[in-house]
């Protein structure tokens, strides 16, 4: 990760120019382009994942992880063809495609996606295709058949494409069970987004909990539908209490994890919104409270992400 993260913003730029179709010597005479381009986020991550190389690691049972794409994607092999858990951004479609290849030949028969973001919906519509059908919360659906807004992101998303909306949607919780194994889907309410599930493959053993959890970054958190500060704190207590030891937590964003590191990053959240209220709470301004490094002791080692120090205590000063 630190390496790919060290390359971000070469990576980004790189991508622009290509995009752009501009050499260097045009880019020193367009820095206000670059700079535009850099700080936007949903620009940065596709960027990324145009250039990143797709990580496969096994976990247990039939069930690997893909990382480099966007959000992290869970994958179950088997007779009735393969299970996937978020789908990540187009651009890598070809990288994916061979990854899980690599991985069998049996076709691709479901997805399952974490909750409506981009960085793991972007891909639906090409796994759709290939043959999938989509399963998420209702929320998803609704947010990615219109064009919705977010603010943090300063981006306006267009409406999906037919293929890209989940056809089986749920409420509550919903079950699946697929190639000899129970998997539990599960709405944890408004956290990250108002869409947000966990996915628990029973016998394995392994839980992908979407961006309820960044590990090992501060998480964005998406209030232009319905995420909250306290709806994280919320939706990571209670994978807490699902949790076990012996568990494999799948992460949004970040290396695969277990109960200690989710308690950790409880712990970070919990303090970093209690120091946050309190300086709201004196009447200090957002700047003022961005000054105050409500989040110094977290930073070197959650604050070298997306999500940087500013940015984080500005999400969480929006919610207390
Ligand atoms: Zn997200």
């Amino acid at each position: 990760m630190s390496e790919e993260r060290s390359s971000l913003s070469s990576l980004s730029r790189r991508g622009f120019l290509a995009a752009a179709g501009l050499g260097t010597a045009t880019a020193v005479f367009a820095p206000r382009l670059l700079f535009a381009q850099e700080t936007g986020i949903v620009p940065t991550m596709i960027n990324a994942a145009a250039r990143a190389k797709i990580d496969v690691q096994p976990l247990r049972r039939a069930i690997s992880v893909l990382e480099g794409s966007g959000g992290n994607i869970a994958v179950l092999t088997g007779k009735g063809g393969k299970l996937l858990i978020d789908s990540g951004f187009t651009v890598s479609r070809a990288r994916i495609a061979v990854a899980l290849d690599n991985l069998s030949s049996d076709p691709i028969t479901q997805l399952i996606n974490t909750h409506w973001h981009v960085d793991h919906t972007d891909g639906n519509a090409w796994v759709h295709s290939a043959g999938a059908t989509i399963t998420a919360h209702e929320n998803t659906k609704k947010r990615l058949s219109t064009s919705t807004r977010v603010e943090g992101w300063s981006y306006t998303f267009p409406p999906a494409p037919a293929g890209a909306i989940p056809t089986t949607v749920f409420d509550d919780e919903h079950h699946v069970h697929h190639n000899d194994t129970r998997i539990a889907l599960k709405y944890y309410g408004p956290a990250h987004t108002d869409s947000d599930i966990s996915v628990l493959f029973e016998e394995a053993d392994i839980i992908h909990v979407g961006d309820t959890w960044w590990n090992g970054f501060y998480p964005f958190i998406d209030y232009s539908t319905r995420g909250s500060i306290d709806g994280m704190i919320r939706a990571t207590e209670r994978n807490l209490t699902t949790v076990t030891d012996k568990m494999i937590i799948v992460p949004g964003h970040g290396p695969v994890g277990n109960k200690a590191g989710l308690t950790e990053y409880r712990d970070m959240l919990v303090a970093i919104r209690h120091k946050v209220a309190e300086l709201k709470k004196q009447g200090k301004s957002l700047s003022g409270t961005i000054a105050a490094k409500p989040t110094a002791a977290y930073d070197a080692k959650w604050g070298q992400f997306l999500m940087t120090p500013a940015i984080f205590t500005g999400l969480v000063y929006s919610g207390v």
